[in-house]
């Protein structure tokens, strides 16, 4: 009878578990926040991290509530529900899982105006449950709680801000990218996120870059965000961060979007130079910077794309080559990592295998769609095709061969093709 009444027990604690669901959500004065339920409160920290990016780039006394409300000014307040108050935050604690929610491989937080569909479904349906009505400002995510995430939301909230200020680069000859992922860079060092080693080593990285490559009209997402921060930060030397945002801030009334001839003129007003002139300084700051190894070591893990491909190869990783990378990563970023761990990184991608199991099949083919649009990225629509080309490969051989094609293409394709660093450091005429 007791273990009738044990079983029971279980049975309604079990039903009671997965009624609770395994998402929490908080709702705090910036944000709803969703978030794991094992996991520690993350609320104070997301509120923290809020306050202290708003509070960099918008002027005192105004909220990202009020810049939301501005796109509404020609509609009656009667047609539409309330304006929306808050930001919805979703977090994650495991990067796979992470990974799989969003479809987007690789990525460690991201923003969303809209959220598509089949992205963040259960977060989503827990904070649809609980909050029925409640509309949003936009939606960021981050993973991963247990290790530092604070870097990402800050840089995914700057991300935001420039959403509601409708932020756009106007024809300047310059990639859009430098400034809108230079900016979200920038605030991570700002406010102190990033330290001030791995700012050097950015601006070593960006160094690198624009003594290899004299164009700033298409810069490689390997290296646009880190030359994007330093731009960034040149012009926070002499404008406080709201005059910055305010000259790439276009707003509902613009008409034909940014104007070339409007933003130049604004730029001279602000800054006391035009903007080529500003430009030549910036670079010329770029192409006078010491390079040391540790630098050129990051170029190179980046340029390569390590966390990339091995974000892909994840399900064929072991879990202790997995926090081998995180680490990796860390190591790279702060400077403590030696060619020895980049030769590492590289075998353990190249070697990456596992038991073509139902489980490692399926992880890897719900990555193609993922791969797809990296590789077209990174390697042009040619590549991509190879992609396309795995499904005929898992049709038509075994899934040993499967698994081989998919690891070779991971490591032939995610790579850039651009000027490697070049040991020594010395600039090219
Ligand atoms: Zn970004």
């Amino acid at each position: 009878m007791w273990t009738r009444i044990l079983a029971a027990a279980l049975g309604a604690a079990l039903w009671l578990g997965a009624l609770a669901g395994e998402w929490r959500v908080g709702e705090i004065p910036c944000c709803y926040v969703v978030y794991p339920t094992p996991d520690e409160s993350p609320l104070a920290k997301v509120q923290e991290i809020y306050q202290a990016v708003t509070g960099l780039w918008l002027p005192p006394g105004v909220s990202l509530g009020e810049l939301a409300a501005q796109w509404r000014a020609n509609i009656s307040p009667q047609l539409l529900p309330p304006s929306p108050e808050r930001a919805l935050v979703v977090l994650y604690d495991d990067l796979e899982e992470y990974w799989r929610d969003v479809n987007y491989f690789g990525v460690e937080g991201l923003f969303y105006y809209a959220v598509p569909d089949g992205v963040l479904e259960g977060p989503l349906g827990e904070f649809a449950q609980r909050e029925p009505a409640a509309t949003v400002l936009g939606c960021v995510t981050a993973c991963c709680l247990y290790r530092p995430w604070e870097a990402t939301l800050a840089h995914e909230l700057t991300h935001m801000i420039q959403n509601l200020v409708g932020f756009e680069v106007p024809e300047l000859g310059l990639d859009p990218d430098l400034l809108l992922e230079g900016m979200a860079r920038w605030t991570e060092y700002a406010l102190g996120y990033r330290g001030s080693t791995e700012w050097k080593l950015a601006r070593e990285m960006a160094a690198i870059w624009v003594r290899e490559v004299d164009d700033l009209s298409t810069a490689p997402l390997f290296v646009a965000y880190e030359l994007g921060a330093t731009l960034v930060g040149k012009l926070a030397e002499r404008l406080p961060p709201p005059a910055i945002l305010g000259l790439f801030s276009w707003g509902p009334k613009a008409t034909g979007g940014a104007s070339r001839e409007g933003f130049l003129v604004a730029f001279r007003e602000a800054y006391g130079e035009g903007w080529d002139a500003f430009l030549r300084g910036w670079l010329a700051g770029l192409r006078t910077a010491e390079i040391s190894r540790e630098g050129e070591l990051l170029y190179e893990f980046r340029r390569k794309s390590i966390m990339l491909r091995a974000s892909f190869l994840w399900p064929l990783l072991s879990p202790g080559e997995r926090e081998e990378f995180l680490q990796l990563k860390e190591a790279f970023y702060n400077g403590t990592a030696s060619e020895k761990e980049l030769q590492w990184a590289e075998e353990t991608l190249a070697n990456a295998w596992a038991e073509p199991t139902d489980g490692i099949l399926s992880a890897l083919e719900r990555r193609q769609g993922s791969l797809k649009y990296w590789v077209r990225i990174i390697s042009g629509p040619a590549a991509s095709a190879e992609v396309t080309r795995l499904n005929i490969v898992r049709l038509s051989s075994s899934p040993e061969e499967y698994v081989r094609a998919f690891v070779d293409l991971v490591n032939t394709y995610l790579v850039f093709r651009v000027p490697a660093a070049q040991a020594g450091g010395a600039p090219r005429p």
